[in-house]
């Protein structure tokens, strides 16, 4: 019985050279910029001791996003928002769990912000096309502003249902999907253990950890310039932003600027800012609150932004100026 003895340094010597072969430790920062998931660009950037890892977490981050552009898409006729939106009008409809905590958590942002964010803008904004230069004309947007209210929007938790109180009604998802998909990238990052990451869906965007010991800085554009000019350098750590502007998707029509934000109590483009940028600890939230004050203005907006705690806001009014939030003010190093 002398042969387990011989398998011993031959072992040994096997795990030597698997150490000889193993690449040095190599620690560093590795980003993806991904176009085309959600209709918009999707950076990952994240701190990574373990590159096999790293590459596997930006794939399922983007995966994940798939999974959510596939459910909520409205250009998607096959994705489940667009099944409601087919169907919810008749009966109550099952709905993924999914779904339906989205919808009840857009129906939440929808009172926070006195029906500003609205996802049944849809009702009327599904008759904008924004790179077609198409717009509804006025009978058009009156016959449809009835069916813009979330109130129209039945929610039933038990059985899991959504249903439309009457016809007309359709929903879009596109001012809270993205937010909503940047806080799912950093679960899914967190779940790989990672520490340290940025994730940005369009204006979309959430931290993860800090850059040992420093903030990541991102930029807040000028709306008026290309994209490279600020107006601000926001530092964060832990924190998510979104920016919403009305340079985004837009055209212009006899000095009129028509774009992508609808105010639900007119069915027009809801022009009161020029851009409004929101600070807080989810995307999905900061999603849910940067169009209000596109709709209600920028007085109005602060007003609800300085209730909330854990919100902070940096508005661009119409003629260029730019206001703060209280918690911003404290922090601005020359106090103004
Ligand atoms: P981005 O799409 O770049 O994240 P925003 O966060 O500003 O930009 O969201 C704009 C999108 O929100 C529009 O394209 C539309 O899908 C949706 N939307 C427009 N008006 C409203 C509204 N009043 N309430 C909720 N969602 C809206
Ligand atoms: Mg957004």
């Amino acid at each position: 019985m002398k042969k387990p003895r011989a398998a011993r340094p031959l072992g040994l010597a096997l795990l030597a050279l698997s150490i000889a072969l193993a690449p040095p430790a190599h620690a560093e920062w590795v980003k993806r910029v991904t176009d085309g998931i959600m209709g918009t660009r999707i950076t990952v950037e994240l701190w990574s001791e373990d590159r096999a890892n790293a590459e596997r977490a930006i794939e399922a981050v983007l995966e994940e996003m798939r999974h959510i552009d596939e459910t909520m898409s409205t250009y998607k006729p096959t994705s489940e928002v667009s099944q409601v939106n087919a169907h919810a009008a008749e009966a109550p409809m099952h709905i993924s769990k999914e779904l339906f905590d989205l919808l009840t958590t857009a129906r939440q942002y929808s009172v926070i912000t006195e029906g500003a964010f609205d996802i049944t803008y849809a009702s009327v904004g599904y008759l904008y096309d924004f790179r077609a230069h198409v717009r509804p004309d006025e009978q058009q947007i009156r016959t449809m502003l009835p069916a813009v209210d979330y109130r129209h929007v039945l929610l039933d938790a038990r059985p899991q249902t959504v249903q439309f109180s009457q016809k007309g009604v359709r929903i879009d998802l596109g001012g809270i999907a993205k937010g909503y998909a940047v806080d799912r990238g950093i679960e899914v990052l967190k779940s790989f253990g990672i520490t340290r990451a940025y994730v940005g869906a369009g204006g979309d965007s959430r931290i993860l950890g800090d850059r040992f010991g420093q903030p990541w800085v991102v930029g807040i554009r000028d709306p008026r310039k290309g994209e490279g000019n600020v107006i601000a350098r926001v530092p964060l750590v832990d924190a998510a932003i979104s920016t919403s502007g009305d340079y985004e998707r837009f055209f212009e029509e006899k000095g009129v600027r028509y774009h992508h934000i609808i105010d639900p109590h007119t069915g027009h483009s809801a022009s009161k800012v020029r851009s409004a940028t929101v600070i807080a600890p989810y995307a999905t939230r900061t999603d849910g609150l940067s169009k209000t004050a596109f709709v209600l203005g920028p007085e109005k907006a602060m007003e609800i932004y300085n209730k909330l705690d854990d919100v902070e806001a940096i508005i661009v009014k119409l003629d260029g100026t730019v206001i703060y939030s209280k918690g911003m003010q404290r922090g601005r190093p020359d106090g103004s």
